[in-house]
């Protein structure tokens, strides 16, 4: 489903979060029904929808038709006040959107441009990528960090497991331990701790080269910007 075009991505007050109407077909019996989307979860005023969020349950909608349950991804703005983080989930064409959301700052109000200075401000591709990031900002670590280490213990995942194909590696706690889960193109699953103290030595390695933030862009923080950085930091060297 392509909404952005319709879609309203201007951060701000709280009218501007207009809700989406959007035709979705049933899959199971044919029939399309108007939906009527919501642009903003704001789970500050609102505690009970972020376990909505990472259930998936607020993605889901039943068809009054036949009742199957049908899962929706489109544009929404995840806002937790309480944590300074607002994260941008857009699941089509995620760099083309994350460009023109940003592009959209110069008409910010000065309220909104104060917020974005303090707030962490990401963009994620999935609803998994979505939930992650919840996660890690619950976790109170940084998801910059939490990307490089990621990339370290993959990399050793991978040597002892050649076989695994991964489709998804996406950072989970086990037991209280942080660490990371490996999802494999055969749905094999591999949960690997993050060794001790690496977080630590990963932002102590750096935290020089992952600048401090002056920006106020949403910013995508995936695998590929770890790649980038260790590459940088390789240069360095
Ligand atoms: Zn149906």
């Amino acid at each position: 489903m392509s909404k952005n075009e319709e879609f309203n991505l201007l951060p701000g007050e709280e009218e501007r979060y207009k809700p989406i109407e959007a035709d979705i077909t049933c899959k199971k019996c044919g029939k399309t029904h108007k939906l009527t989307l919501r642009a903003c979860v704001n789970v500050s005023l609102h505690p009970e929808e972020k376990q909505q969020v990472m259930d998936g349950s607020f993605f889901q909608y039943t068809c009054p038709d036949c009742g199957e349950k049908v899962s929706v991804s489109y544009p929404l703005l995840y806002d937790d006040m309480s944590k300074a983080l607002m994260i941008y989930l857009l699941p089509d064409e995620t760099e083309e959107a994350l460009r023109k959301l940003n592009e959209q700052q110069s008409s910010w109000s000065e309220d909104m441009l104060k917020a974005a200075k303090v707030c962490t401000m990401r963009a994620v591709r999935t609803q998994n990528d979505l939930c992650e990031k919840i996660k890690i900002a619950d976790a109170g670590l940084d998801d910059r960090f939490v990307e490089l280490t990621k990339a370290f213990v993959f990399a050793q995942v991978m040597k002892q497991r050649p076989d695994l194909k991964p489709v998804m590696v996406l950072y989970e706690q086990q037991e209280g331990k942080d660490g990371l889960i490996v999802m494999d193109k055969e749905g094999k699953t591999l949960w690997a701790e993050f060794p001790e103290g690496l977080y630590d030595e990963v932002v102590r390695m750096f935290k020089d080269i992952v600048e401090a933030k002056k920006s106020t862009n949403y910013e995508l923080i995936d695998a590929n910007w770890s790649v980038a950085i260790l590459a940088r930091n390789q240069g360095a060297n």
